[in-house]
């Protein structure tokens, strides 16, 4: 039997093991711990749940509660942002950075300026973050922060001013070897430049490794841009192949148009897919001829603008209010590379009922736990988002090692890592879904071989 979020419920009641008692008082205690946090909730449920056959098979994880000390940040830090707008007004906004776990290697993980940001969306990022860098096979811990900072609609000077102030309280607690963020949605490299400014200013040297995602002029690895929407393609592309099926000659859709997005569009074209329809917050476009990337490039990497501007260039392509619709859109292929829970169980019928072959996550967490239920039920290749989108922060790494080496790769050479990393993550997963009683299943797979390398440097460690 498939092991999916439903089945797993409805089997609660019966003869429990050990381990799933276990893991159900984990999960209870962390949702009694961090009332009203959702986002936090499900993506500690999705990994517990898939974690069971490991605490099956080694209980000695559980003697030494790694569980219960992994769901529990090492810190979190919580920061007044205060900055001034244009027209002179006071402003206030939220800063965050939760250090979660640092069993394998300094913090790692980005920062993200949007409205939504809160406690919980910054825990659930940094959670999956513990899990996805251990994948990278690189040294790094999990991490991540941001701020409810919108940046839609400011002007240069207000990003500068608002990241300076940021900065100014975050180089406290960040460092080359001791934190290191990178950016994420809202944080490109116009904002990853002035962060990195203000952080040189304080320190008063250059320490080229406290910030990943930097720009070509001052430390910033070739490739990084790409990594995330190139890794993710990759990585279904070794999914594809598995089962004889490819890129080429596919239709395929990709939410989003952000870094990850675009970046997704380019490697699905190349390797011979059509892309028919791409979004943003407000919504999609479809273009039947395929989706023309320099467009959409310049209108949201250099003009900053919307989505819908698209069709002034392309009249014969539709454009549709409200992203979501977006998964009506038939395809063989479905990449959501914008944000969380955009594809709910009601999409993921759609987009079976359309005949999709595989799913490739480029955003964090964008499908509900009931919507992967219908992927795996339906035997839907599915690519999670902790192994897929993984190629991002595997060339941050990357970035980490040119920068303490003063050396800089060439983007062939970054590249062709990126591309052996996510092929190696990929075989991991499939091994360790195999090993634990769960073939085919990616989740599990991804989850579990996460999970296994920090859980044994926590034990080698003690209990700290
Ligand atoms: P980005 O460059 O800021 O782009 C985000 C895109 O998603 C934009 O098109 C944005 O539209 C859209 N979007 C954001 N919030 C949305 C919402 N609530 N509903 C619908 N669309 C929304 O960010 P990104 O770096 O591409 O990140 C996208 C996803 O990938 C996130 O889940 C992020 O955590 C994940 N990720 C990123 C990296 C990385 O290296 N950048 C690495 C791993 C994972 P608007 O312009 O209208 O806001």
């Amino acid at each position: 039997m498939v092991m999916t979020y439903k089945n797993i419920e409805q089997n609660e009641n019966k003869n429990l093991t050990r381990a799933r008692m276990y893991v159900n008082h984990v999960f209870e205690t962390v949702k009694r711990r961090n009332p009203n946090e959702s986002e936090f909730h499900q993506a500690v449920k999705e990994i517990l749940d898939s974690l069971v056959p490991v605490f099956e098979k080694h209980p000695q994880y559980m003697e030494n509660g790694i569980l219960e000390r992994i769901v529990e940040p090492e810190r979190m830090i919580i920061f007044r942002v205060p900055w001034v707008d244009d027209q002179g007004k006071v402003r206030v906004n939220r800063g965050f950075r939760v250090q979660f776990n640092s069993a394998i290697g300094p913090y790692k993980g980005g920062l993200r300026f949007h409205p939504s940001v809160n406690a919980s969306i910054i825990k659930f990022l940094g959670f999956e973050q513990i899990f996805k860098n251990s994948l990278t096979g690189q040294p790094i811990g999990g991490a991540k922060g941001g701020s409810d900072f919108d940046p839609k609609g400011k002007s240069d000077q207000e990003i500068m001013r608002f990241a300076q102030s940021f900065m100014t309280e975050l180089y406290k607690y960040i460092g080359p070897d001791t934190d290191v963020p990178a950016g994420d949605i809202g944080v490109g490299t116009r904002e990853i430049g002035y962060l990195f400014g203000q952080y040189k200013r304080i320190r008063g040297g250059f320490e080229a490794g406290v910030l990943t995602g930097k720009g070509l002029e001052y430390g910033g690895s070739l490739t990084r841009k790409e990594a995330t929407g190139y890794g993710t393609v990759y990585f279904v592309e070794e999914m594809l192949k598995s089962k004889g099926l490819s890129f080429e000659g596919s239709t395929v859709v990709v939410s989003g148009s952000g870094n990850v997005a675009i970046y997704a569009i380019e490697k699905a074209q190349q390797l011979g897919a059509k892309v028919v329809a791409c979004s943003d917050s407000d919504g999609y476009i479809y273009d039947p001829n395929g989706i023309d990337l320099e467009t959409v490039k310049k209108l949201k990497e250099v003009e900053r603008k919307r989505i819908s501007e698209y069709v002034k260039e392309h009249p014969h392509a539709e454009y549709h209010e409200g992203c979501s619709g977006i998964w009506n859109v038939p395809c063989d292929i479905a990449l959501p590379c914008a944000t969380q829970n955009e594809i709910n169980e009601e999409a993921a019928l759609i987009l079976v009922k359309n005949g999709v072959k595989a799913i490739g996550e480029g955003a964090n967490m964008p499908s509900t736990l009931e919507a992967i239920d219908v992927f795996l039920n339906n035997k839907i290749l599915f690519a999670p988002a902790k192994a897929a989108n993984a190629g991002g922060v595997a060339v941050s790494a990357l970035e980490m090692a040119q920068n303490s080496m003063r050396y800089a790769w060439s983007f062939e050479e970054v590249d062709a890592k990126l591309k052996e990393i996510m092929t190696n993550i990929y075989k991991n997963s499939v091994k360790a879904a195999e090993e634990y009683g769960h073939p085919d299943n990616l989740v599990v797979g991804a989850n579990i071989a996460g999970f296994l390398k920090v859980a044994n440097a926590m034990m080698a460690e003690g209990i700290i």
